[in-house]
């Protein structure tokens, strides 16, 4: 039997998993068909694709430049460069501010972290239950599954619905909402003059994102990634599923308008909705862990909004799993 099960392949999943791999058996679960979490790739076709959730990383901490630094030496990751296009007069531009990626994808630094896990997709965990100091765990396809610890990474209102009888902490009486955000991935006709990224000030399109730019394939087609604002993703999202098409359409005619980019064809669209996509709004503790019962929590939502965020939850929890 593992000693850990973790729940989520994205930067907090990965990260704590490789940590307690190091002295215990670890095994993973993530819903989804492959890792990353919330900075997974969505491929077109072979390696041609979007980061269609985060776009890139620009570390803060000295702890986390340091474990980017090693990874740009291991060639996991790389610097994106070409010409970034900062045209949002109400945020502040950090000229000095490094914009780093996947080499190949931005959930290769999960990837790399789980090379040595146990790791199984496609394996969405819908209850847990605590008996006899282990802990059930029923997944979506119906099998059964006991541990002696866990840890959970999901978005803060999945791990409220999952774990609320089993945690008795402040934090998760806590009411955040967090923030939405819908994502047009496109392949329009090649323009060989066409920038890196563009960061709008719009009440409707956020970010645009050229993935060729990332020097990572080579395409026939320019591929973008579109990223609306949150007040605009917050008010669409709950009927997005339904209105995929006509939302697609309003980024991409705002996208061709604010870069002044020459409308072309539009050869693939594809749209994906993010409920949870981020929380700004800190927590006073930076993960949770009961020594008693075994039960963890790591996510970026705990420290702030970004994948950083994921990174340190994780390594706190680490730290309080090993006191
Ligand atoms: C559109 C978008 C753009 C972003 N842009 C940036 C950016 O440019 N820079 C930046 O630093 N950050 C960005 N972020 C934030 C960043 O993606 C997150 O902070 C980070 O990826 C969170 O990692 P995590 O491991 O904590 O959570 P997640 O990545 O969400 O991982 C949780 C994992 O748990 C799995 N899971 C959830 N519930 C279950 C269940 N019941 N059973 C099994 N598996 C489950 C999920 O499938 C997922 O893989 C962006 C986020 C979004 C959505």
């Amino acid at each position: 039997m593992s000693e850990f099960c973790v729940i989520g392949s994205g930067i907090s999943g990965a990260t704590i998993a490789n940590l307690l791999n190091k002295k215990n058996s670890v095994i993973l679960f993530d819903k989804a068909r492959g890792p990353g979490g919330r900075a997974s790739f969505k491929r077109m076709k072979g390696n041609i694709g979007f980061d269609h959730g985060t776009q890139y990383f620009s570390p803060k901490t000295p702890e986390f430049k340091k474990f980017t630094k090693d990874l740009i030496k291991k060639r996991i990751l790389k610097v994106w460069g070409g010409k970034h296009i900062f045209l949002n007069s109400k945020k502040k531009e950090n000229k000095k501010h490094l914009k780093i990626i996947g080499k190949n994808g931005n959930n290769d630094i999960s990837k790399y972290l789980l090379k040595k896990i146990n790791c199984n997709y496609q394996s969405e965990l819908k209850k847990i239950h605590y008996k006899n100091k282990l802990w059930h765990l029923s997944f979506a396809d119906g099998k059964l599954r006991s541990f002696k610890s866990i840890i959970l990474t999901c978005p803060f209102p999945q791990l409220k619905k999952l774990s609320k009888r089993f945690i008795n902490n402040s934090f998760l009486k806590k009411s955040i909402k967090m923030d939405a955000n819908i994502t047009t991935m496109i392949a329009i006709k090649k323009n060989k003059k066409s920038n890196s990224s563009y960061l709008f000030e719009d009440p409707i399109l956020g970010w645009a994102g050229n993935e060729n730019s990332k020097k990572r394939f080579k395409s026939k087609y320019d591929l973008w990634t579109l990223q609306s604002t949150f007040k605009w993703a917050n008010k669409k999202i709950n009927q997005n599923k339904n209105n995929k098409k006509e939302n697609s359409k309003i980024m991409i005619d705002k996208f061709f308008q604010l870069s002044n980019i020459k409308k072309t064809k539009i050869n693939f669209s594809l749209n994906h909705g993010w409920k949870y996509s981020s929380n700004s709004k800190p927590f006073k503790i930076k993960s949770y862990w009961d020594p008693k019962k075994k039960i963890g929590v790591c996510a970026d939502w705990f420290v702030g909004p970004r994948l950083e965020s994921g990174w340190i939850s994780a390594r706190d929890l680490f730290k309080k799993i090993s006191r």
